[in-house]
Parts: structure tokens; sequence; C-alpha cells
């Protein structure tokens, strides 16, 4: 295909068409990415980011998981290779299972790319050594351990380096969630490698951690490309959780067959909901850091493999996925703070389809949180006596206590309130929220129409404030000395030995609510102590007291919203209904796609989307291309899969 006759952008990230708009970037490399690829349009900041990458200016990539960060520092050695540079391009990744996906994805396009990790054999590295020599290999992986090992500075400059990329940047500092000793060494490459030019990538958008990549690294004048943080494929949704396994499966039939991560806060809530779930003919498994390490890579080699549909782990599970189809991402409790959230449900729709977040939350989530932290603080600080530590050493500890405090708030505010999940998420971090024009979804003209909130699926209580008022009261009347489990049971006039025995039944608010369950009733409180107007006791036995809001309220003198229990909603997700441009996509040959994928997959022993992206089967499947032609046009048919595998994936769509 030529670049002059390109189809404008159309993927969910918001591509602009490749040419004039990118003065920055001659059109060899747009037939590289072509030719490579596949791809006919560059995502925003990708022909920046490339430039930059090109001209061997240091740079800072910061875009959102899936925005598209690898081919920033693919594509430059190619053109490097172009002008005649012998030089290789090394980039720097925490996991072995990522470079591992990455190194055969590349290879799989016909890119000269290879890694040297701990897990091969000597033979092997030998091998890549003599190929990297040979100028067989233009982008070499390795972990930050074995770069800055003694000797192999010398080796590589005896190769010749002209860039190295740093990914997931954001483990150099200590301000980000997932810092990593050895990534900090990586501060000392500036001087290992004078006149190489530096590229960090990384999703972590918040400024602390960027302006410290910056310095570590000691970048030079380096570009700060900055992405806009919404992700507009994303649905989310964010409701209360009254009954956890119902609400789940309700997400679940809309994804039979899909991949999706649910996450729990504990190892035994994973096992639980795992087994129920394959009880419920679910293809699921758990994985938590509990297990042996080879239980949990091989759950999820099988994840990878598409041969295991749900994963149900704690956050452990994490960077090393890397499924790019993954339809949703479901928590069952709330995330510790918001930059969680986002990184958390990053990992759905990675491909650009239209995948769906979902969280589940209940007051009783932060009352485990805080407790987790308790437990944790004083460990740290029995460390802190038995070291002697100076004051600066608590103070540290303070700070961070306080500092998980106010995350957790702030997750708290979001989840509990009804404000676009686009918008909260995108101002969180610092940016503007310009919804896009969506006509297709239902809802708020002026919202997102991506959020249970602009959707109009958020519905609240009816008679929320006399609901909240006999809450209110039935605490006040038993003489603010009980639990929730108590005072629900109290409103709902439960006949239970503990009421008839504290003479309960007698009181106005018994049996008030008694249309509502108990698991709602419960919530309802929950919500109540969550707005201020209950506080919970810090003692051993936690009761419910009125907080001088909670005594206006039951005065009548405010109004109170208390979110309803969700209804079952059946809607199924664009997957299998999507319509593609002006194809509908058949969502049976997608099937068939798909198996066949698996298949190619597992005799290769590459990860599927390897093969081919779910969005590529896509538009596979509603274009139906006839010929090696048509079927070059595809979206993600670079030249060397054309050739490789065009004849097979064709022989499928005509039968
Ligand atoms: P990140 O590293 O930022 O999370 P990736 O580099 O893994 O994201 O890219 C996410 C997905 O988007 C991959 O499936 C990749 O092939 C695809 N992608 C990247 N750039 C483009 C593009 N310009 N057009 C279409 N798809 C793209
Ligand atoms: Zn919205």
């Amino acid at each position: 295909m030529r670049t002059d006759s390109l189809i404008p952008a159309q993927d969910a990230h918001g591509s602009d068409a490749f040419g004039p708009d990118h003065p920055g970037l001659d059109a060899a490399v747009f037939d590289d990415i072509q030719r490579v690829w596949g791809f006919d349009t560059l995502r925003p900041l990708q022909a920046e980011a490339i430039a930059a990458g090109i001209a061997g200016r240091d740079s800072l990539v910061v875009m959102p998981t899936g925005g598209g960060k690898s081919l920033c520092y693919q594509v430059p050695p190619l053109a490097a290779a172009r002008a005649g540079d012998t030089r290789i391009d090394v980039c720097v990744s925490p996991l072995i299972a990522l470079m591992k996906d990455q190194v055969d994805g590349l290879r799989t396009n016909g890119y000269p790319a290879a890694s040297l990790h701990s897990g091969m054999t000597n033979e092997e590295r030998d091998d890549v050594r003599r190929a990297v020599r040979a100028g067989e290999v233009r982008l070499l992986f390795v972990s930050p351990e074995r770069l800055l090992a003694p000797g192999f500075d010398t080796w590589l400059g005896s190769v010749g380096v002209r860039a190295i990329a740093i990914d997931e940047a954001h483990c150099i500092s200590q301000w980000g969630h997932d810092f990593r000793p050895e990534y900090r060494q990586l501060k000392q490459l500036r001087r290992m490698f004078p006149g190489v030019s530096l590229h960090a990538c990384t999703a972590t958008a918040a400024p602390p951690v960027r302006d410290d990549i910056v310095a570590q690294l000691e970048l030079i004048d380096p570009l700060v490309l900055v992405g806009n943080f919404d992700r507009p494929n994303l649905i989310y949704r964010i409701e209360p959780r009254i009954d956890g396994r119902k609400q789940i499966l309700g997400v679940l039939e809309r994804h039979r067959g899909d991949a999706v991560i649910v996450y729990c806060m504990s190892r035994k809530e994973t096992e639980a909901i795992a087994e129920y779930l394959s009880k419920e003919k679910f293809n699921a498994a758990c994985y938590h850091a509990g297990m042996t390490s080879i239980q949990r890579s091989k759950v999820q080699e099988r994840f990878t493999a598409e041969k295991l549909d749900i994963v149900v782990a704690t956050v452990a599970f994490g960077m090393g996925i890397d499924r790019s189809n993954v339809r949703a991402v479901v928590h069952m409790t709330i995330p510790k703070s918001i930059e969680h959230y986002q990184q958390e449900t990053g990992r759905a729709g990675r491909d650009g389809l239209e995948s769906e977040c979902v969280l589940f939350h209940s007051y009783a989530d932060v009352v485990k949180w805080n407790s987790i932290t308790e437990r944790s603080t004083n460990e740290a600080r029995a460390r802190l006596d038995e070291e002697g530590a100076d004051a600066e050493a608590y103070e540290a500890l303070d700070a961070s206590v306080a500092q998980g405090r106010v995350q957790l708030e702030a997750m708290q505010r979001m989840a509990s309130g009804a404000v676009c999940r686009h918008r909260w998420l995108v101002e969180h971090f610092g940016q503007r929220y310009e919804p896009i024009a969506r006509e297709s979804r239902a809802g708020d003209a002026n919202g997102c129409g991506a959020c249970d909130v602009c959707m109009q699926e958020v519905r609240m209580a009816t008679d929320s404030t006399t609901v909240a008022r006999k809450l209110l009261s039935a605490v006040v009347r038993t003489g603010q000395r009980y639990g929730a489990s108590y005072v629900a049971d109290v409103v709902r006039g439960a006949e239970t030995e503990e009421v008839a025995r504290r003479g309960h039944a007698s009181l106005p608010t018994y049996g008030a609510l008694k249309d509502d369950d108990k698991k709602t009733l419960t919530n309802y409180i929950f919500q109540l102590v969550e707005r201020g107007l209950l506080a919970r006791t810090d003692d051993e036995h936690p009761v419910l007291v009125l907080t001088v809001e909670g005594h206006r309220a039951l005065r009548g003198e405010m109004e109170v919203a208390l979110r309803a229990p969700p209804r079952g909603r059946g809607r199924k997700h664009a997957t299998a209904a999507a319509v593609h441009g002006a194809h509908e996509v058949d969502a049976s040959l997608f099937d068939r796609l798909r198996t066949l994928r698996r298949e190619l997959a597992t005799t290769r022993g590459v990860p599927p989307y390897v093969i081919f992206s779910d969005a590529t089967l896509m538009e596979m499947a509603a274009r139906k291309p006839q010929s090696l032609n048509e079927f070059a046009e595809i979206k993600g048919v670079g030249e060397k899969k054309l050739a490789d595998l065009g004849l097979t994936f064709l022989r499928v769509i005509n039968e």
C-alpha cells in the first residue's frame, strides 16, 4: 500500500494519517512501518518520538498502557540501518517474559531483534552475540543487570551502540509504584556510554516520577512527550458490592470465551473465586504470590497462549502480562489508589478494541486496607526500633502512611461519586478531558458515552433520603452500640435471638425497611459511613455512631443520595457485534480465525497475539478479503506476515 493513499485515523487512540502532518519523518520511515508492522497510521506522539529516536536526541515518552510506546524505539534502528549506521540499539526491559514476547513478535514480522538474558543457554547466548557481530541484529533486548554487568559495556562498545531505550522507566524512581533497585543502577548509563542517546518510556504519569527519571538518567535536553491519558476504548463501571459473586457473573456472562482479569485483595479470595467460577463452567485459575513460581508461570503461560480465559489474581499479577486482547478487568475490591486503578485497568483493551473495567466496592474494603496498613506500619516501626533508626526514618514512615491514606481516600471519592469516570481519571492525572464524539452509544450527549455515569446506569435508591433516615434512626434507637450487620437485622425486621433478647423488636424502626435484603441494607449503611453520616469506632468490635452531619440528615435537614443495587445488564459489548467500518463483524468467522491463530501459535511456540492481534482478526472477519491483495490491505498485515500467513488465513475466510 502507498503512503499517499491511506485511510485516515480510525483506531481508538485517535491516530493521525501518515503524511504532511509529520514533517520530521521521511517517506522511507513510513514504508518501514507499513512493510514490517502493516500499520497505515501513527498514533499520537509516535511520530515525534520516532523522530527523536532517529535524530539521537534524548527523550522521555509517557503514554498510557496500550498507547504504542514500543514502536517508538523499534522504528529508529531500521532508519539507522538504512542510513548505513552499523551500530545497534539496545532496549532495557525489566522482565524476561516481556523481552521474549517482544522479540518473538518482532521476528514474526521479520524484524532483526534478539535478546540476551539469564533464561538462555550458553550456546543460545553465543549465537546471539555472533549474530550481533555479523550485523544481523539491530535491536538487542537486555535486562538491567546484564547491561551493567562487568565487561558487557566493553563488548557492546566494540560492537558500537547507537541508542539505549529504557522500557518501564518508572521502575527507576522511588516515587513510582514499582521501584526496582536494579533499575536504579541505570543512572550509570550516561557515564558508561557517553555519546549514546537515552530514551525512556513509561506509562506512569505522575510529574515527580517523570522528573526523577530525567534526573536519574541525566537526560540532556530531552524531548518530553506526554500522551493523552484517556483510554477511550475502555468502558468504566463502578458499583457498590452487594453480592459480589452474583455481580461478577453478570459481567462474565457478557465475556464468555474472552480474556478477563479479576483482581482480589487476598490470596484466599482469589482461590475461592477461581473455584466458584470453575464450578460455573468458566475457564478460570487463580494467581498469587503464595504460589510457587512454577505454578505462577504456568498460569501466566496458559493465559498468554489463550488456553486460559480468566485469571483471578492479587495485584501480584501485573507487568508480565502481555495479552493485548484482555476484554475485561474486574476489581472485586477497591484498589489502594487511583494510580493503581489506572495501572490495573490499563491492562484491558491494549489492542484498542472496546473493553470493560468494572469495580465492585464496599466500605468494608477501606476497613481492610486500613488494617493491612496498620499491621505493616507496626512491623516497619518494630524494625526501625530494632535498628535504632533516627528520627528521620520514623518521619519518612509516617509520611508514607499519610500519603497512602490520602491516595485511598481519593480512590474512595472517585468510587462513591457519580462524575464521569473518564473525566475523573484524566483530571486526576492533571490533564484536561475532552470527550470524543461517540454517537453510537446511548446516554448523556455531553459525556464520554463509555462509563456507567454517562450511560445513565447509575441508579439511586428510591426515596434515598427516607431510607437513610430510617437507618440512622435505627442506629440511634439501638443506642449506637452495634455494627452494620446488627442494625441491618433490626431494620429488615429479622427474627433473630439477639434482636429478641435485646428487646429491639418493639422499636418503631424494627422492620422499617423489610422489603430490602440484608446485603443491600448493609451496603447502604456502608455508604452512609462513606458519606460521613455515620462513623465507625476504632475498637476491637467497632460500632456505628452518628456524626454531626448524620444528626442533620436524621432531622431532615439534608438530602442523602444512596446508590441502588445494580440491575443485571445483559448488554453484550462490541466484540462480537462490532461494526468495523462499513462491515459487520462475522462473529463465527472471528471465532474460527481465533482458533486458527491459537493452533498456529502452539505449533510455533509463540503467544497468539504475535501471529495477529484481535483488531486484525476482527477486520478480517468484517472485510472478508478474497485475495492476497485484499488481505494486504488489512491493518496489522505486513510484508512478512502476508507471505507467511496470507494463504492459510484466506483459506479459512473463504471456507
Ligand atoms: P505500550 O507499550 O505503550 O503499552 P504497545 O507498544 O504494546 O503499547 O502497543 C499496544 C498495541 O498497539 C500493540 O498491539 C501494537 O501493535 C499496537 N500499535 C502500536 N502502534 C500502532 C499503530 N500506529 N497503529 C496500529 N496499532 C498500533
Ligand atoms: Zn463518562
